[in-house]
């Protein structure tokens, strides 16, 4: 069966000091799973990976996994995956995720996570992918950098419409919603594959 949507998570290798990052976590495969959906991700094991990738599928959703071949035993690749692709390099398998959801959100991570969500934020500031983008704030995790970005657009070197390509909340239902909605309203058409 089709699923509903696809959205790609990007969020921690590892469970972070707080225990609602994983409940977080939880939340979102939950919502993944419960509505049909399919996640995209890292395809490891470890951290807040693992539990977005357990919880989407017990709640019945689709995981497909992308994992460098070089990260398999550092991440320990999921066999649980609905598809598990072991790909050549890192930068093959960030285009893979670009390319196979409809809609990106970062959850709390570190600079794998920050390098994954800057990137495809970039992609599409560059017209490479039209698919929304979103930051979830839990627990303020992310409110010096969206502090940072607002500076950066004080002192003039991000225009306002730059922001305006990513959405950032505080609430996992409330953004994904407003992803996911927002995805339907685009054609999924993008040049990923082309440009890449
Ligand atoms: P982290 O947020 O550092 O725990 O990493 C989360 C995920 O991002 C892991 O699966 C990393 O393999 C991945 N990642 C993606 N791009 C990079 C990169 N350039 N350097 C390090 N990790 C990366």
């Amino acid at each position: 069966m089709t699923p509903a949507f696809s959205i790609c998570v990007y969020c921690g290798s590892r469970p972070g000091e707080r225990p609602e990052f994983t409940s977080v976590a939880q939340a979102v495969g939950h919502w993944i799973g419960e509505r049909g959906g399919q996640l995209v991700y890292g395809g490891g094991r470890t951290g807040l990976m693992g539990t977005v990738a357990e919880s989407t599928r017990v709640a019945g959703g689709r995981v497909v996994g992308i994992i460098p071949k070089a990260l398999v035993d550092k991440e320990l690749a999921n066999p649980l995956c609905d598809e598990l692709h072991v790909v050549d390099t890192m930068h093959e398998r960030k285009a893979m995720m670009g390319e196979r959801a409809d809609a990106f959100i970062a959850l709390p991570g570190g600079i794998g996570t920050f390098e994954e969500l800057f990137e495809i934020w970039t992609w599409r500031q560059l017209g490479y992918h039209d698919k929304p983008v979103g930051i979830l704030n839990v627990e303020g995790y992310y409110g010096a950098l969206l502090e940072f970005l607002a500076h950066s657009v004080r002192e003039g070197f991000m225009g306002e419409w730059q922001m305006g390509l990513i959405r950032a909340g505080d609430d996992a239902p409330t953004l994904l919603e407003a992803l996911v909605e927002e995805a339907g309203r685009h054609p999924r058409g993008d040049k990923l594959a082309e440009v890449l």
